[in-house]
């Protein structure tokens, strides 16, 4: 049962009440009724599922899993599925909503979800792993399907899992199912261009800022914290727009390259080495002063919650895009506002990743595959014609990048929601 806000109004770090009063304050921006408020906070559905899983010793676990649909008024489910230890109710369900909005603020017709299992897979063998997809994937079936809800890769799930889960309910329905998941191999209805495609859309709304200030991107200094799926890519699509990459972190440390880091380099140093650190010419940085390296543009590509309030109030760039999930905390986010410093929000600047999960479902509905220039061509329309309807009504309203972004999504939601009724 998702916690209701009268059961914990003491618990702030609740993420799923976090997520719920964020959309009834849109809610209320938009002066939309209680009634219809509630609509759209409220999940619509929740499925808790028991998966037993036979270990490789023989002995049987049982473990616990969920799949929640937030909202379908724009279209089917769409979200991740994670496996990690922490992973709750609550947790899922704020996820869930944050997809109804990321998904309504790209303009792609699908409601939000999201699934999780609790458990460390670190603790399970490939085969157990395996086991334990199959088993969650049969249990959830009932709930998902290409017009229902669909699937995709999150933390600790890849495009294996992805797989074994495509395998699990076209076995049980009898045929071929590609568009249940996204995120997939090539060789079973996955789509060029996925890979890529969130770093794509950071870019994209990158330059839309810089267009807004009346900037050139040539010769912008960017950091960037995180040289993972997103943060990797990263280099190269902005110095191929003439942006100078000066600064980058990963887990072991952070370097400094006033001359900006050529991406070739760096993946041939990254194949070696492993880590960005050693980079030919770098100076190292303390990981708590990356953000203080001089720059114009700060992207945080890894870790929730790391701009602080210290963090933001010794930023030198005078804008951020959020390439991460929730990099930024209120606190920080406050600061950042106080010193003028516009942020692209993460539910806008990492959807690039979600609109190509449409783009791979919509291949498979369709059963023809696009050509790669076709997909980046599509994605760079989807993320700018994004940008620019949040960069239009946060002229209108006044009010930060974020809280419009929200507003966007929660707006679109109710839009849908108003038009289909209300049944019976
Ligand atoms: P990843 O695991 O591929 O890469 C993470 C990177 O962060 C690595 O380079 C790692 O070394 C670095 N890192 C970890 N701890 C760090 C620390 N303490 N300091 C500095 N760097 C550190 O992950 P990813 O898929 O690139 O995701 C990065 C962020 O983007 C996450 O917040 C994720 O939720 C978000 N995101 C990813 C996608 C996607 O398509 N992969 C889509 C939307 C949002």
């Amino acid at each position: 049962m998702v916690t209701r806000q009268h059961e914990t109004h003491h618990d702030e770090f609740n993420p799923w009440l976090r997520v719920a009063s964020l959309i009834e304050q849109a809610g209320h921006i938009l002066e939309l009724d209680d009634g219809l408020i509630q609509r759209i906070v409220t999940p619509e559905r929740i499925l808790e599922v028991s998966i037993p899983v036979r270990r490789d010793n023989g002995k049987v676990d049982v473990f616990t899993g969920w799949r929640i649909q937030h909202d379908s008024s724009r279209g089917p489910g769409k979200g991740g599925i994670r496996f990690h230890q922490s992973v709750n109710v609550d947790e899922i369900a704020a996820l869930s909503a944050d997809m109804s909005v990321k998904c309504a603020v790209v303009n792609i017709p699908y409601g939000g979800a999201k699934g999780g299992v609790k458990v460390d897979p670190d603790t399970l063998s490939r085969d157990e792993l395996e086991r334990l997809t199959r088993r969650y994937a049969f249990a959830i079936a009932p709930m998902i399907g290409p017009d229902r809800d669909i699937p995709a890769p999150d933390i600790n799930t890849d495009p294996q899992v992805m797989s074994w889960i495509m395998d699990t309910v076209s076995m049980l329905r009898g045929h071929s199912m590609p568009g249940v998941v996204t995120g997939k191999p090539l060789a079973i209805g996955g789509s060029f261009g996925h890979a890529g495609a969130t770093s794509l859309g950071v870019t994209i709304c990158t330059l839309g800022l810089l267009k807004q200030r009346g900037l050139s991107p040539e010769g912008q200094r960017v950091v960037i914290q995180g040289f993972g799926k997103v943060g990797g890519p990263l280099i190269k699509l902005l110095t191929d727009r003439g942006m100078k990459v000066v600064g980058l972190a990963d887990i072991h440390g952070a370097i400094h390259v006033p001359t900006g880091i050529d991406a070739h380099r760096m993946s041939d140093h990254f194949g070696e080495a492993h880590t960005i650190i050693g980079y030919p010419g770098a100076e190292e940085v303390a990981p708590d002063a990356f953000f203080t390296i001089p720059s114009d543009i700060a992207i945080p590509a890894a870790l929730g919650g790391v701009v602080d309030e210290k963090v933001a109030s010794t930023m030198t760039a005078s804008m951020m895009v959020e390439a991460a999930n929730g990099p930024t905390t209120g606190e920080g986010a406050s600061i950042l506002a106080e010193r003028g410093i516009p942020v692209v929000p993460d539910v806008l600047a990492n959807a690039g990743g979600v609109v190509a999960s449409y783009f791979e479902w919509a291949q498979d509905m369709q059963g023809f595959m696009w050509e790669h220039e076709l997909f980046t061509k599509r994605l760079e329309k989807f993320m700018q014609e994004a940008f620019d309807s949040v960069w239009v009504r946060h002229q209108q309203l006044g009010l930060e990048l974020r809280d419009t972004a929200l507003v966007v999504g929660v707006e679109r939601i109710a839009e849908a929601t108003k038009l289909r009724g209300l049944f019976p």
